[in-house]
This record gives structure tokens, sequence and C-alpha cells, in this order.
């Protein structure tokens, strides 16, 4: 029995784009649609080996189609791998099924079609609304359609949505960036991510810095943009439940509040990641191996996929530091002492105590006052994330 089979939650990898973006560094693919429906035979593929792996129904509590860019699949690839995961896994009343779509990608009719075949989330890739701001970043989008891709996804039912938005960009002043925030909050989603720039070796983006020929990035600036989109959100009844998340009440991400409080998920297709308590695997990053690789007819052991590139036994403390590192991601839940006993069997004072302390002492991490099980970030730490997770790995 499988953890008493907790629910899983099931991400599927579409590592294609229509042209790359110049801050991109993902496992995607440029030119190369031409193999989407090799992709999508193998793709069920795999679903099928991994259902067969197992005597176990699994139960699947929420799908999430990332990538890459989802969208660029037709209703009739979704509909068939969605059948494909119906058949072979539980999955449960109320299952959170979301697709991540670029606006530069879907008509009102796509999306009507989406509706009707069981998606009920769409996170939009806006990340900006001004038109320097998506000319710098390299999208295929203007403002007015994502604009028109967020209406219509409305007007066709999809009653829980996100936006992704990118602050910190060169040249971005606070008031363009205010202004972006402010169009987004106007087309009243459920959910918003707010991703602060990071400038990743191996992009365009990163040699136009290198060679000046694009300002450098400000972090106070940065920093400042992030604060006054925090409060600003606050105000519009948000509440921020990640470092880069923030959602009306009920609506948080339940997929990525998986990957969050580690609970098992699997990962399906071309650079993909799954994890399931104490092991994590990771699927070839090419789209073109990955196809050649489900041609193979060996038996692999659940959860194991011919797709693995890697598979790793986590040591305890290993599993115990990515614990700490994921959940003190959750600004507001934090780390809950009694979570961490009944699942590694060892008090988080015995094991942490000491670095805990030392944070506290620096003002990084605080108990919640209304939850004292709980450690969290305290409001300050939320701007220095990085330097407390290192602490734990
Ligand atoms: S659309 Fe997304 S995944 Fe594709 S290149 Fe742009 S940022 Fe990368």
């Amino acid at each position: 029995m499988l953890m008493n089979m907790e629910p899983f939650s099931l991400y599927l990898h579409i590592p294609f784009c229509q042209k790359r973006c110049t801050y991109c560094d993902f496992n995607t693919f440029a030119g190369f649609q031409h193999l989407i429906p090799n992709y999508v035979t193998a793709l069920r593929q795999e679903i099928r080996l991994l259902v067969a792996s197992t005597d176990e129904h699994i139960p699947v509590h929420t799908i999430f189609f990332g990538g890459g860019t989802p969208s660029l699949l037709s209703t009739e690839q979704f509909q068939v791998i969605l059948n494909d995961i119906q058949i072979g896994f539980e999955v449960l009343d109320g299952a959170e099924i979301s697709l991540e779509a670029n606006p530069g990608t879907v008509t009102l009719k796509n999306l009507a079609e989406l509706r009707l075949i069981g998606f009920n989330r769409i996170s939009f890739g806006v990340q900006s609304f001004h038109p320097q701001d998506l000319s710098l970043m390299g999208r295929i989008h203007n403002a007015e359609e994502a604009i028109h891709a967020i209406t219509w996804a409305r007007q066709v039912g999809f009653d829980n949505l996100s936006l992704d938005l990118i602050f910190g960009l060169p040249g971005q002043t606070l008031a363009r960036w205010q202004q972006t925030l402010m169009i987004a909050l106007g087309l009243k989603p459920e959910h918003i991510s707010l991703y602060a720039l990071t400038v990743e070796e191996q992009t365009p983006l990163f040699q136009w810095v290198k060679r000046g020929l694009v300002e450098e990035i400000v972090d106070d600036l940065a920093a400042e943009m992030y604060e006054w989109a925090g409060n600003q959100l606050e105000q519009a009844n948000f509440t921020q439940y990640e470092i880069s998340n923030w959602a009306l009440p009920g609506r948080e991400c339940r997929h990525n509040l998986q990957y969050w409080k580690m609970q098992p998920y699997l990962g399906i297709g071309a650079g993909a990641h799954g994890y399931l308590r104490g092991q994590r695997m990771a699927n070839t990053g090419w789209i073109g191996d990955y196809i050649q690789r489900m041609d193979r007819t060996d038996q692999f052991e659940f959860p194991l996929s011919p797709a693995n590139e890697t598979h790793i036994s986590l040591e305890r403390e290993d599993e115990m530091g990515e614990f700490m590192m994921v959940g003190l991601r959750l600004v507001q839940d934090g780390v809950s002492e009694k979570e961490f006993s009944q699942r590694f069997g060892q008090s988080l004072q015995e094991v942490f105590g000491e670095k805990i302390r030392k944070l506290e002492q620096r003002k990084l991490l605080e108990r919640n006052q209304n939850d004292p099980d709980r450690i969290r970030l305290t409001h300050y730490g939320r701007l220095l994330g990085n330097q407390v997770f290192i602490e734990f790995v």
C-alpha cells in the first residue's frame, strides 16, 4: 500500500514553444512543433506504463499541464491524454485540472473546448502589460491579446484564473510595474504569481546584460516593487501564501501546494520531475530521446518509468532539509513541528533547533503567534528567503 494512498498530483510537461523568450532557461524547445503528435503518443505510453507498473488504483487530486507552452496542443490531444489519466488513475471528485497557457496561443473557441473537456483552472503567462517589457522579454503576445485571452476564459466559464507577472526587468520603472499590477488586478483573477526576474546564464538576456546592452537590474528597486505589490494585493483581499504567490480565499494552487508540502507527485514527459517519499525521479529533457525511450518494453517498478534519466533515493537528512526548504516557502503556514516529527520520527528541535534559533535571532524566522506549532519566515525573511533555505540543505 502506498503511504495509505494519500492523493497524488500529476504534472505533465509540454516542452514546445513557438519562440524562445529572452530570459527563459526552462526545458522547452522552439521549432519542434512537428514532433507534437509523436510526443503525445509518448506521453500516453508513459501514463500507461506507470499505471501498469502498480496494482494500486492511485488517487489523483490535481493534474497540471505545464511547459513550455501546453496551449500549443489541440483539444483532441488533451482529450486523449485526459481520458488515459481517467482510465488509469482514480481522479478524485473536484480535482484541480490546470493548464498553463500563453495568451498568444488561445482563442475563444479553443478555451471553450478546454473547459468542456474538464480543465477548471488556467494559469496565463502574462508577465507584463507594458509593450517595452513584453518586447524585451521576447513574448509572442501583446497586452491586448492577454486581456482578450483572460476575458474569453471568463466568458466560457473558467472561474479559477491565475496570472503570472515578472518584475525587476531591466529598464522597468516602479510606475511601469505599478501599471501592470493594476491592470492585472482590474481583470479580477483569483490568483497571482509574481516572479522576480533572474538573469540565467545561457539566455540572450544574460548576454545583453553582460555586454551592457540593457541596464543592470537594481535589487533595491526590485525589492520595492515586491513590497508595493504585496501591499496592493493585500488591500485587494489576496493573501500571500507562498513567497511568489497570492490567492483569494480558498484559491491557492492545490497542485503547487503538493510540491511545497512534499506530498507525492508523478512527473510525466520530457524533463518532468517526480517525488514519492524518499525517491526523486527526473526524466530525460530532450524530446527526441523521450520519444525513443517510450518504445522500450522492459518492466519498471512503480514509480519508475523508462523516461527516467535519474532516480535518487534521498538520504533522510537530505529529505528533512528539503522538507524545511520547501515548507518555509509557505509564508503563512511554514513548517509544523508536529508534522515534522510524525514524518521523520525525530523532533524538529532535535534536528534543526540550533539553526532555527540562529535564524530567529537574525529576525529571519519566527514562531506563528496564532499557531505556536509552526515556524515560518518573518516579513523581512521573505525578502531574504534564499539565505534561510541554504541553512537547511
Ligand atoms: S513561453 Fe514560457 S517556456 Fe516558452 S520560451 Fe517563453 S518563458 Fe520559456
